[in-house]
């Protein structure tokens, strides 16, 4: 975060302050909760926030209206539209509407294809975030067996692209097990695995005894039944893992750490 540090000073020094826009649309407590961490930690760091709150009921044309003004303003370098958008609108044709440089959460289509391809230009924050932790906990992934549970937009999906990606801290073996896998080989799949990400939000789902052989466990996956927050991670699994990672606290903070990284990011590939 030093680095980034540096560059939000440098920018506010030259009068061109870095600036991010984050949408949020509706009322949904865990997204306003996650928007209100983020706008007050960009802030703390100096970047210059712009806090855009509609109306649940908003419609399709009026939100892209709203994303298409924010992307063309100049003092926006970066946008985020908070995922998942009430139901009724359509997330990926308002993200079709910014810049893919401006697209902070690395969830345009283009920039997840790039991703993809092997050559990546702005990351998705919780997938790059849970690589570094790994990382940084001497976990080393290269030829390791990883199971992904669940293969949403945000987490799932590019994660398990960037985990089996050829770089040097990836190159693992990845399993993805979702909804319209096999009960049994939900179980399978976890039992086998070297390191084990829950990404898929349902409480409780991955039971201690699947974890066989000490595997590393990462609690992505959350969600707040009674307003606490739940990991995918079932009691007991901690004391069946060589290493965890906190529901909260863990891959939260890495997740808005690699956000801030992005705005950086963006405001490059938008002078480049
Ligand atoms: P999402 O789009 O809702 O995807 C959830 C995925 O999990 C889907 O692929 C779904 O399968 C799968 N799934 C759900 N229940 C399952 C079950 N019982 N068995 C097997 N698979 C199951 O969610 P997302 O945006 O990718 O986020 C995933 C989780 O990470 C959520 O809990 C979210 O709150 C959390 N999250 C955490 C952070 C953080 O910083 N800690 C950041 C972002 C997201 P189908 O595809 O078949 O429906």
């Amino acid at each position: 975060m030093d680095e980034v540090r540096a560059q939000v000073a440098d920018a506010r020094e030259r009068g061109e302050p870095l600036g991010l826009a984050t949408v949020l649309v509706g009322d949904d407590p865990g997204s306003r909760k996650y928007v209100d961490m983020k706008q007050r930690e960009s802030t703390e760091l100096g970047i210059e926030s712009h806090d855009v709150r509609l109306a649940g009921d908003i419609s399709q044309e009026r939100l892209e209206d709203e994303l298409r003004r924010l992307g063309d303003r100049t003092d926006v370098d970066a946008v985020l539209v908070q995922y998942p958008l009430p139901r009724g609108l359509d997330y990926m044709r308002a993200l079709l509407t910014i810049d893919p440089v401006k697209d902070v959460d690395g969830l345009h289509p283009v920039n997840l294809g790039l991703l993809a391809a092997g050559e990546p230009r702005i990351v998705p924050g919780t997938p790059r975030g849970i690589l570094d932790l790994l990382q940084w906990h001497g976990v080393d992934l290269a030829a390791k067996r990883v199971v992904v549970v669940g293969r949403g937009l945000t987490v799932g999906r590019p994660l398990s692209v960037l985990l089996s990606s050829k770089r040097d801290d990836a190159n693992a073996t990845v399993t993805v097990v979702h909804t319209g896998s096999r009960p049994d080989d939900l179980r399978a799949a976890v039992e086998q695995a070297e390191v084990v990400i829950g990404a898929a939000g349902s409480p409780g789902l991955i039971q201690p005894e699947w974890l066989v052989d000490e595997p590393v466990i990462v609690a992505a996956g959350v969600s707040f039944p009674e307003g606490k927050a739940v990991s995918d991670f079932a009691p007991g699994c901690r004391e069946r893992a060589s290493a965890w990672t906190p529901t909260t606290g863990g891959v939260g903070p890495m997740t808005r750490a690699w956000l801030f990284v992005n705005v950086t990011n963006c405001r490059r590939l938008r002078q480049a």
